[in-house]
């Protein structure tokens, strides 16, 4: 079956241990107001318009090409991250590309985490590993500041470490004021308590340049935040919360 990507990455050195490829997949069902890639976020091709020209986000692989790439490169690397977007929203594509990589490439699945447990499981059992891109764990602000509710995504996560030994770990954005709370830090090393396959709570500092692309898509950034406050993170503080290892990613 056919996939729809809107980026492929060569020599990923963020997205996971070694030198990587990153497999962009495209459409996602949040909104974060911060996202820095909103031509990941509609679930169809798009045309962006620079000043200086135009581009097509989204291009259709299908599985069998998509591997074969892969499988390419797979003396040069030490895996492939598959991104979005959400790569739980093209899960049936994904599965049939891991089912011709595992074998060769280790992977890691980067998920929001909010889709069908089912298809996360799924993922999850074929994968290395799983970066959970969490944000906000209270309900009612993941809706205002992703567009959904925590609620399935804490729900499968909590699941998912039950019945899948599969190691995974958190990546939070630090948006400040809104995901570097007193509040939502707590929140998070929390729910790490009750986990096992918990490995890491990794931070990624706030992209100045996210709105960069909007223009290009034809929307405005109205992130509703000042992304020049300071962060409120103190991680020392979290790390006597957490009882996993907590670390700033560069
Ligand atoms: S989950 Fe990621 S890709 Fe989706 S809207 Fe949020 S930041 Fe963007």
């Amino acid at each position: 079956m056919d996939g729809l990507l809107f980026d492929i990455a060569e020599a990923s050195i963020h997205d996971g241990p070694g030198l990587r490829i990153t497999v962009f997949l495209k459409g996602c069902p949040l909104r974060c107001r911060w996202c820095h890639s909103p031509e990941g976020q509609s679930a169809r091709p798009e045309t962006l318009v620079f000043p200086g020209g135009t581009r097509l986000a989204g291009e259709y692989w299908s599985a069998q090409k998509l591997a074969e790439y892969l499988l390419d490169k797979k003396e040069l690397l030490d895996g492939v991250t598959f991104s979005g977007g959400e790569p739980l929203l093209q899960a049936d594509f994904l599965l049939e590309v891991l089912d011709m990589v595992e074998d060769a490439l280790p992977s890691i699945i980067d998920t929001s985490g909010h889709g069908p447990y089912d298809k996360l499981k799924a993922l999850a059992e074929k994968a290395e590993s799983l970066h959970f891109g969490l944000k906000l764990l209270n309900e009612e602000k993941a809706k205002l500041w992703t567009g959904q509710g925590s609620a399935l995504i804490i729900d499968n996560i909590r699941r998912l470490d039950k019945e899948c030994a599969t190691p995974y770990c958190f990546r939070l954005p630090i948006i400040p004021t809104i995901t570097d709370s007193e509040e939502n830090l707590t929140a998070i090393a929390n729910l790490a308590r009750e986990l096992n396959n918990l490995t890491s709570v990794d931070f990624l500092p706030y992209n100045p340049a996210s709105g960069g692309k909007y223009a290009a898509c034809g929307r405005a950034f109205d992130p509703g935040f000042d992304e020049n406050a300071p962060t409120l993170l103190d991680l020392e503080t979290f790390r006597k919360l957490c009882p996993v290892e907590a670390r700033v990613l560069e």
